[in-house]
């Protein structure tokens, strides 16, 4: 990370600087700005050498207007409220950008997960869900797979959640393993948004995505996808990286290849076909078409904005560019088509799980696929739409507006109860 923007205070700034185009008054909008709940945690675990683990743990329920609060649980050393507090308020407004009828939340554990078994994190995640047990439900809160996270947490919270509750509910929790009530496609879904972004950002722009040049930051689960879904457009993944380091090659990887040997090695780098190494920093700075941060928040601040060399840069991470980073880009032109949009795949195909479990009916890959295009071209537009209507500074300011009116809609016609 070379920004230290505290992320909360990034996502207030970024609904104050929307809100300056939208008729809200002071009340509401400061509504939008902090969470309704936020649940902290202790958490004692057994470890394996007989001595008994402690983590803190977080879940912030940001707002509900618009459906019950969802989102990810991240594990991660240093994980922190204010973090989580931020996370869970960009879950509310991407999921209102994307249009799916959900409030927003987010959790986390402040744990390496490197550093402990599988049983150790299987102990510490039925821990999670035991204190997270009267506040999660199909209808009230719904965690699902973040940094770090996988199908593997999804299915342990689902099993500790219905085992405790003596019942049978999938949609609990989103992110599944298949077996267990996932979704075809939802392992794919948040490089998928991000592609499709990136192909509807070329096009309104009238750039060229075949033999287009493209940095990668971050090669896990949003990073590999976007980079081989990009690949399959006929761009050139030219960069790529993970926390060990950057590697390029002037005519682009086969980046299947390159997962392939991060899976082996556990790292990108060192990879047979790259020219050279770099660091993760560096390929920030790359002069490509297509910059696409897919690692952790704050990776560009004001300082390193001044020498991104991208022409348009697609966020799949949370939160990677600090609010000084993208007063820089708007000042030099770069296009940033933001994260509310371009990684929101992830929790529209969660929504797609969500609405099968409770359905007991499951759809084809093909068809999560379609319903997924429609949806994020649908908010593309709109975006756009709100973009040329308004003249607003950048397209992270129009997804906001956007997005924060159809909260404030929902919130206008709940009213306050009682
Ligand atoms: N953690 C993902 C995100 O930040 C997915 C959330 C979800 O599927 O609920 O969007």
């Amino acid at each position: 990370m070379s920004g230290e923007a505290n992320p909360f205070e990034s996502l207030q700034e970024q609904v104050d600087d929307a809100a300056a185009y939208l008729d809200v008054s002071g009340d509401v909008l400061e509504r939008l700005k902090h969470p309704e709940r936020v649940l902290e945690l202790n958490l004692s675990v057994d470890l394996d050498d007989g001595s008994v683990g402690r983590f803190r743990a977080f879940r912030s329920e940001f707002n509900g207007d618009r459906g019950p609060y969802k989102g990810g649980i991240r594990y991660h050393p240093g994980v922190s409220r204010d973090e989580v507090k931020a996370l869970s308020g960009w879950m509310v407004y991407k999921c209102a950008v994307v249009d799916i009828p959900y409030g927003g939340g987010k959790g986390g554990i402040d744990v390496d997960p490197a550093e402990y078994s599988a049983a150790e994190l299987e102990r510490i995640t039925r821990s999670f869900a035991e204190e997270l047990r009267p506040f999660i439900g199909e209808d009230t809160d719904i965690p699902a797979p973040d940094v770090n996270t996988g199908q593997r947490e999804m299915n342990w919270i689902k099993d500790t959640y219905e085992t405790l509750e003596n019942t049978t509910e999938p949609g609990v929790v989103t992110g599944k393993s298949l077996e267990s009530g996932g979704s075809e496609g939802r392992v794919e879904a948040t490089g998928r948004s991000t592609m499709l972004t990136a192909r509807e950002a070329f096009d309104y722009l009238g750039k060229e995505m075949e033999g287009a040049d493209v940095a990668v930051q971050g090669y896990g689960n949003a990073g590999h996808i976007a980079a081989y879904l990009l690949e399959d457009l006929g761009a050139d993944v030219v960069a790529v990286s993970d926390s060990s380091g950057a590697i390029y090659h002037e005519h682009g990887f086969d980046t299947r290849d390159v997962k392939e040997h991060k899976n082996e090695t556990g790292s990108v780098t060192g990879y047979g076909g790259a020219d050279e190494q770099f660091s993760n920093e560096d390929l920030l700075t790359f002069d490509v078409d297509l910059l696409v941060p897919a690692a952790l928040e704050n990776a560009v601040d004001g300082d390193l904005a001044r020498d991104v060399r991208a022409d348009v840069v697609v966020e799949a991470a949370n939160g990677p560019l600090t609010p000084d980073a993208d007063d820089v880009l708007t000042e030099r032109d770069v296009a940033v088509f933001p994260d509310i949009l371009a990684n929101a795949g992830g929790v529209t195909v969660s929504y797609f799980e969500w609405v099968q479990n409770r359905q007991r009916f499951y759809w084809s890959e093909e068809r999560v696929n379609d319903e997924l295009e429609t949806q994020i071209v649908s908010a593309f537009e709109d975006l756009i739409d709100c973009y040329e209507a308004l003249d607003v500074p950048n397209f992270r300011t129009a997804a906001y507006v956007v997005a924060i009116q159809r909260v404030v809609d929902a919130y206008m016609d709940n009213g306050n109860w009682p």
